[in-house]
């Protein structure tokens, strides 16, 4: 075997969850490598161009430490509060540096432009990863694994069991390009967080109603039927949700592709629409876009428990709760044309997430975190946001950093021990 260096703990993937995976380990005091596919960290955050921060959980997670993080210098903005919850702006381009700025400093070796190809196990465990690097495939060997990488990449090499998309049909939420607008007039525009926000035009008739009929004329692609408006920290700019491919398989090159294009060419058609019909749009302009296809739902890996809809839904507690009072409705982007799948996203209620969810059947040595992490296709709508994506993301490093410690795998760590290095470092948890 070409080894190449080895740590305590290696986290694939530099997104939310990866990069609170990381630190929290780091802090454990254990050796930690951070492996991120592309020159940036921050996963969607920065490279997909996707904020605001969604989702809330109880005060004192490692959610709250990267909201303060990436609100540095922009403290006098408030926090806006819509049906959506908290919706706490970013600036991603200040996000670039404040990231990794933030990882380096806790002591991680962070490794960019580097993606995992494949995993290296010894028999059901997983030994090490193959990386691509300038000096040809290496082999980066650890202790435990956490697989950040969204899409449950290594889980998958590894040979976990997985589910995809919806039951009825396999159909994945839809991938979107998300953009950045600016010269937009404060006086006159409105902003929109989604298809439910009341909102109207200056002659009363409803925003979102507008947007549909918009789209059954062809001023609008036929599955663009809401363009969603989020104020930034900056007067005169909005972000823009509003482009989306329907059923193109972002795990193959054909389907990456076939997104890419689709929602790419959406981007001019929404912009004229905005120019010629929405007050305060006449002159917008669009200044950046996400470097990469933004992929809602792919592979949820199946672990020892499947979050369900009912406990979303009705709010379950579990003795081996790992975050207290996740929160964020059931957004379900509709996987077969535009607005949502269910009329309009669902009601949940503050939720526990459990351990088991972190681990993945069949495979040790490897814990899960972020959107990847096992639950149903409804569960995963409401779990999937960034904000709880941090929280899952610090008890995943936590976890990691005990089973290096007490030797053990992760599925026999002592959910209790996990939990009270959590509460030590602020968490509420019951
Ligand atoms: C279009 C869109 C809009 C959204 N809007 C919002 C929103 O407004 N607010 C909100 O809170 N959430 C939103 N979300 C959801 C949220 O962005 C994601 O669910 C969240 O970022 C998941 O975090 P993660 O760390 O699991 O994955 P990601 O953010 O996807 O990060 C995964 C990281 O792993 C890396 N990676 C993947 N494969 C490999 C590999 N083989 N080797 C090395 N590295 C690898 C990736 O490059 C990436 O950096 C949106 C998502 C999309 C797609």
């Amino acid at each position: 075997m070409n080894e190449w260096s080895s740590y305590d703990v290696i986290v694939a993937g530099g997104g939310p969850a990866g990069i609170c995976a990381a630190v929290s380990a780091a802090r454990e005091g254990v050796s930690v490598a951070l492996i991120e596919r592309y020159g940036i960290l921050g996963g969607m955050l920065t490279s997909g161009h996707v904020h605001p921060i969604l989702g809330m959980t109880e005060p004192n997670t490692m959610y709250h430490e990267m909201v303060q993080l990436l609100k540095s210098g922009h403290e006098d903005k408030e926090t806006i509060i819509t049906r959506n919850g908290a919706e706490c702006h970013v600036d991603p381009e200040e996000a670039k540096l404040l990231l990794l700025d933030f990882v380096n400093e806790n002591g991680v070796d962070i490794y960019l432009q580097t993606p995992v190809v494949d995993v290296v196990m010894d028999e059901n465990r997983v030994a090490g990863l193959k990386i691509g690097t300038q000096e040809g495939i290496k082999t980066i060997l650890g202790k435990v694994f956490v697989d950040a990488t969204g899409d449950g990449f290594v889980a998958a090499q590894a040979g976990a069991p997985f589910f995809l998309g919806r039951d009825v049909d396999g159909r994945c939420q839809p991938t979107s390009v998300e953009f950045t607008l600016d010269h937009v007039n404060e006086e006159t525009a409105i902003s929109c967080y989604g298809g439910s926000d009341p909102v109207t035009l200056p002659d009363g008739v409803r925003y979102s109603d507008f947007c549909k009929e918009a789209s059954k004329r062809g001023e609008l692609p036929e599955n663009v039927t809401i363009v969603r408006l989020h104020k930034t920290f900056y007067p005169g700019e909005r972000q823009v949700n509003a482009t989306q491919a329907n059923n193109c398989n972002t795990l193959t090159p054909a389907g990456i592709l076939e997104a890419e294009l689709t929602t790419r060419k959406q981007i001019p058609i929404i912009v004229e629409f905005l120019r010629k019909h929405i007050p305060g749009y006449e002159n917008c302009r669009v200044t950046a876009s996400g470097s990469t296809l933004g992929v809602r739902e792919t592979r949820r890996i199946l672990g020892e428990y499947v979050l369900n809809d009912e406990d979303v839904e009705r709010g379950s507690r579990f003795e081996d709760v790992i975050v207290h009072n996740a929160w964020f409705l059931i957004d379900i982007h509709n996987p077969n044309g535009g607005g949502q799948a269910e009329g309009r996203s669902q009601p949940a209620k503050p939720y526990d997430i459990p351990l088991r969810c972190l681990i993945p059947q069949k495979v040790d040595s490897l814990i899960l975190a972020g959107r990847c992490i096992s639950g149903t296709h409804r569960a995963h709508a409401s779990y999937r946001v960034m904000g709880i994506a941090f929280a899952v993301g610090q008890a995943a490093g936590i976890t990691a950093a005990l089973c290096v410690r007490h030797e053990i795998q992760p599925r026999k760590v002592p959910c209790t021990e996990v939990q009270k290095v959590l509460i030590h470092r602020g968490a509420k948890l019951f």
